[in-house]
């Protein structure tokens, strides 16, 4: 008999999976779902470089074998076999000397967190870089350096995970991960370990509803899928974003942007159930690929089970992300959680309740002041997951400009919401971003062909 928690199961493939540098594509992904494949049956995809998928194009794969950095003195003092998160996730190879001045424009440390090795990315933009902790970037002597990475950055695919659990009926609920972090812990593995053991333990029983399960990049993995399976997203009737469920805080629910859909009353039922404490978030355009799903062409009921955020621990996105920030016996009561739900979800009549169809009212009466010219609407012109900031010159208008209002979030509001349903008042009380700033933004999103207004 089995007689390991499902805790302790996952932590033992959290520690398998950990030393792997993952990314958006490449051969740490493939070599991740080789390993969940020995587990439960995987059908694994591969979709080309440069497929457009909305209004994004599948990057080209990298790869990465080895990267160094050696000091004045020929020590090698930054070294991947180390710790895959020294290297900037997507960077280009090279292999050169240059002076201690120039290094430093692609060294990146953590000044709050000096002892710890932050994890960066530069997928859509092509670059170099190490990262390293802000104690060791301190004590660098002035002299050449020797930098090598020994990288591919080439046509290939993105790969991702599938597997589908078919039941009675063919209303499906959609639980995701993504599987793209190198070396991270309780922001990334804990949630796809979760969805590993939690998909074995289902394909034992004889299942009412049908389940789809998904291992996928973060952002690129969620919206390639969306739209190579648009067909079928109507089936599609609840989901979780499944992230963040080792670490010893409480359990925090993320609602789904409808804020009442049966997933949101479920696991509210099964959170107050258990005698622990748990904390209750509404739904905001940022974090995992719940914002891809959430998008206003999308808009699938997905919620997000989590304990401490992403963003709101120290550990996040650090070296400090590691195997001794995972408790096995959270990730256990995580486990349960999750079961609890998929066994509530299973007692249910149907899965698309009348009152979840249109439900934007409840947050409507919390949100929407009254007397206020609500008249102000916009609807979103590339509705279907985000649209891609980067190759508008969003970004480097955010970077670039002395006005740091229009940011990054506040186009993610707007996007997000401008349905035509709801105004800018609305998103404004709902975001807490003040009306002024958020209509400059829509001016610009408007100007960008991203919005356009109806009113
Ligand atoms: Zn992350």
């Amino acid at each position: 008999m089995d007689v390991k928690s499902n805790g302790t199961k996952m932590y033992n493939l959290i520690e398998e999976l950990y030393p792997i540098c993952r990314s958006i594509t490449g051969n740490g992904v493939r070599e991740t779902l080789e390993i969940i494949k020995k587990i439960i049956p995987l059908d694994i995809h591969e979709l080309p470089s440069n497929t457009d998928v909305f209004d994004w194009k599948i990057p080209k794969e990298w790869n990465i074998r080895d990267a160094y950095v050696k000091d004045p003195s020929g020590k090698k003092i930054i070294d991947f076999q180390k710790s895959n998160l020294h290297v900037l996730n997507y960077s280009t190879p090279i292999n050169t000397k240059l002076s201690l001045s120039k290094l430093k424009n692609h060294l990146f440390t953590l000044p709050n967190f000096p002892e710890e090795i932050p994890y960066l990315t530069s997928y859509y933009k092509e670059n170099w870089g190490f990262c390293l902790s802000h104690n060791q970037f301190s004590q660098l002597d002035e002299g050449m350096y020797e930098v090598f990475i020994d990288s591919t950055l080439e046509d290939g695919s993105l790969t991702y995970g599938e597997l589908f659990l078919p039941g009675k009926n063919e209303d499906e609920i959609l639980l995701t991960t993504y599987i793209c972090h190198p070396s991270m812990c309780n922001d990334n593995l804990s949630g796809t370990s979760l969805l590993v053991y939690l998909a074995k333990k289902m394909l034992e029983e004889d299942l009412q509803y049908s389940y789809r399960f998904l291992f996928i990049p973060e952002t690129i993995g969620a919206i390639s899928w969306l739209s190579k399976n648009e067909k079928n997203l109507s089936k599609i009737k609840q989901g979780l974003v499944a992230t963040c469920l080792g670490d010893k805080g409480n359990s925090t629910y993320k609602k789904s942007k409808f804020g009442n859909a049966l997933i949101d009353k479920i696991v509210l039922e099964v959170l107050k159930k258990s005698s622990s404490p748990y904390n209750v978030i509404d739904f905001f355009p940022s974090g995992s690929d719940e914002r891809q799903f959430s998008s206003p062409g999308i808009n699938l009921k997905i919620g997000s089970l989590m304990r401490t955020p992403y963003g709101q621990f120290d550990e996040y996105h650090t070296s400090a992300d590691n195997l001794s920030f995972m408790d096995s016996n959270c990730l256990d009561d995580s486990f349960k959680k999750y079961y609890q739900i998929i066994m509530s979800l299973e007692k249910q009549n149907s899965l698309s309740e009348e009152s979840d169809e249109i439900n934007f009212d409840s947050f409507s009466n919390e949100y929407n002041d009254s007397g206020i010219d609500n008249s102000k609407k916009y609807i979103s012109l590339n509705p279907k997951c985000e649209p891609q900031l980067g190759k508008r010159g969003l970004y480097r208008m955010i970077g670039g400009q002395k006005d740091s209002d229009l940011d990054q979030m506040n186009m993610f509001w707007l996007l997000c919401f401008s349905d035509g349903n709801h105004s800018l008042k609305y998103i404004a009380n709902r975001s807490n971003i003040e009306f002024g700033i958020l209509e400059k933004t829509a001016n610009l999103l408007c100007e960008k062909n991203l919005l356009q207004s109806i009113s």
